[in-house]
């Protein structure tokens, strides 16, 4: 066993690959939304997925039992990862495998490369000293994060995508929008297209029939899997009493890939580690009814070591760290880690499904992409800083996760975050902007009854603003950029206050003094 230590260094190297915006959100959102076609799709499959995972969740009184219970699991395993990390290499390698440490995404990727070339060569490989040429591909996050396949690419190396959705976005030369479904912003006829354009030897009177395309596909793939040596894959959790990887899957293209070819390659994140075995009683019951709103996940497959004549016969384990330290270092942004990468989240949030997944730039979109990226790269990373401002801060987000992540509560600390270090650049402006100035004078009135009193009076000059229409159109300042793509709707004639003193007869509770017993 190699020494392992994961202790905090004074600054935490930040994480590289496809976890950085392109261009700022707001410009990339804009131009996407004008995509009404993606805007159809999106809303119809995040809908869809959203009402199947609210049906099999009501199925069970003790969900929110199960949410703490895994958002506990979680916190020891961030408390423990050291410890966890180590004894996970210590039980891998008693049974066979071979554990290797990357700091960051080149160190990921030069070592698959080199696994690679030591798996030997293949039948399509120009010479014996080649190494294989062509590998197949599990779905797997941590391996889009470091950019793998253009990096293998590059090197003469094809990497295929199996699981179905990977596939059409390869074929597409197209980038994942979604962390479950990353075609999502496809519909079938665009499917249909690509494959007949990419796939070589597809039926030319392929039809938009999911089943015909199915079908198509799994022809492509077959040989594919028949002849590859080396398959790559992520894993949804690595067990550290045991030394057990684990992936759950759909399709069966994952079962294949871990059992057929003779190495086995598989990068995980250091986060992925639980303590026991008996953890994964609980993420079997969260993960597949938060993701495909399914009870159980038709593969579920765990793999300990080598088994001699049965499966793999070299078998990998790449523990990737990629600004993981760097997010965990964050004691408010950590708990991000917890994340299980279900996609609940972004099935619910109005602003990815209006500007979809490539918007946020990053192999995570949603909000888990919108505080995992930049905790990953660090706030001041220029390309990320857009990235904690988009969002509502609705928290449908924060209800649906099912490890309780606080998302908005994080994207407000990442909002701080990103004030605070501005305002620290050499040359930052000194003087108070007008928003400085608006939420300072908010802050103020608000923080005071009498005050916000005497502010209520002026609700009738509001409505006065708003004419017959009964809607104010136009403000001036900085107040012109919310008026830009939306209308106010008039004020009330009378504040809540103000009606509620008619209807009691009293003062509201926060003016009146505290009397025995009563908090203010
Ligand atoms: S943040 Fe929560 S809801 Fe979103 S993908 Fe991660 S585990 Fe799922």
């Amino acid at each position: 066993m190699t020494a392992v230590s994961l202790g905090i260094p004074a600054v935490p190297p930040r994480g590289f690959g496809n976890i950085s915006e392109l261009e700022p959100f707001p410009k990339y959102a804009k131009r996407e939304l004008g995509n009404a076609q993606q805007r159809r799709n999106l809303t119809h499959a995040t809908h869809t997925i959203r009402d199947k995972r609210l049906k099999v969740v009501s199925e069970l009184p003790d969900w929110e039992a199960l949410r703490d219970a895994g958002s506990a699991i979680k916190t020891e395993a961030m408390e423990r990862l050291p410890e966890l990390l180590a004894q996970f290499e210590e039980q891998f390698t008693a049974r066979g495998g071979t554990v290797h440490w990357a700091r960051d995404a080149a160190e990921a990727n030069r070592i698959v490369e080199e696994l690679i070339r030591a798996a030997g060569p293949d039948e399509t490989g120009p010479d014996e000293n080649s190494g294989a040429t062509e590998v197949v591909k599990v779905k797997s996050m941590a391996t889009q994060e470091i950019g793998l396949n253009e990096y293998l690419e590059e090197r003469g190396i094809a990497a295929f995508e199996t699981d179905l959705a990977e596939l059409i976005v390869q074929l597409g030369h197209d980038k994942p929008s979604h962390i479950l479904v990353p075609a999502i912003h496809k519909n079938r006829t665009e499917i249909r297209d690509i494959f007949l354009r990419e796939m070589p030897g597809v039926d030319p009177d392929l039809t938009d029939e999911p089943r015909r395309l199915a079908m198509a596909a799994r022809a492509h793939l077959r040989a594919k899997f028949l002849s590859a040596r080396v398959a790559i894959s992520g894993a949804n959790f690595g067990i550290a009493e045991t030394g057990t990887l684990g992936v759950v899957e759909s399709e069966g293209n994952g079962r294949m890939c871990l059992t057929l070819p003779e190495t086995l390659i598989t990068v995980m994140g250091i986060e992925k580690v639980l303590p026991r075995a008996e953890d994964l009683g609980v993420f079997m019951q969260l993960l597949p009814r938060s993701s495909t709103g399914e009870r159980m996940n038709p593969y579920t497959s765990l793999w300990t070591g080598v088994t001699p004549g049965d499966g793999p016969q070299n078998v990998h384990v790449v523990i990737l760290d990629n600004g993981r330290t760097r997010a965990l270092a964050d004691r408010h942004g950590r708990s991000a880690l917890h994340c299980i990468r279900c996609s609940a989240c972004m099935n619910v949030c109005p602003v990815y499904e209006r500007a979809g997944g490539h918007a946020y730039g990053s192999t995570y979109p949603g909000p888990i992409g919108a505080i995992l990226s930049p905790l990953l790269t660090g706030i001041e990373a220029e390309e990320n800083k857009s990235l904690p401002y988009a969002s509502s801060l609705c928290g449908a987000c924060f209800d649906a996760c099912p490890v309780k992540i606080n998302i908005p509560e994080i994207l407000v600390h990442l909002r701080g975050e990103d004030v605070e270090e501005r305002r620290s650049k050499p040359g930052a402006r000194r003087l108070p902007s007008q928003f400085d100035l608006a939420m300072t004078g908010a802050s103020w009135a608000m923080s005071d009854g009498a005050r916000m009193g005497l502010l209520e009076r002026g609700l009738p000059l509001g409505k006065a603003a708003a004419g017959r229409y009964g809607v104010i159109s136009k403000l001036p300042g900085i107040g012109a950029g919310w008026t830009q793509s939306r209308d106010i709707p008039a004020p009330p004639a009378e504040s809540f206050r103000q009606q509620w003193k008619k209807r009691d007869g009293s003062r509201p509770a926060t003016d009146r003094p505290a009397t025995e017993g009563e908090s203010k």
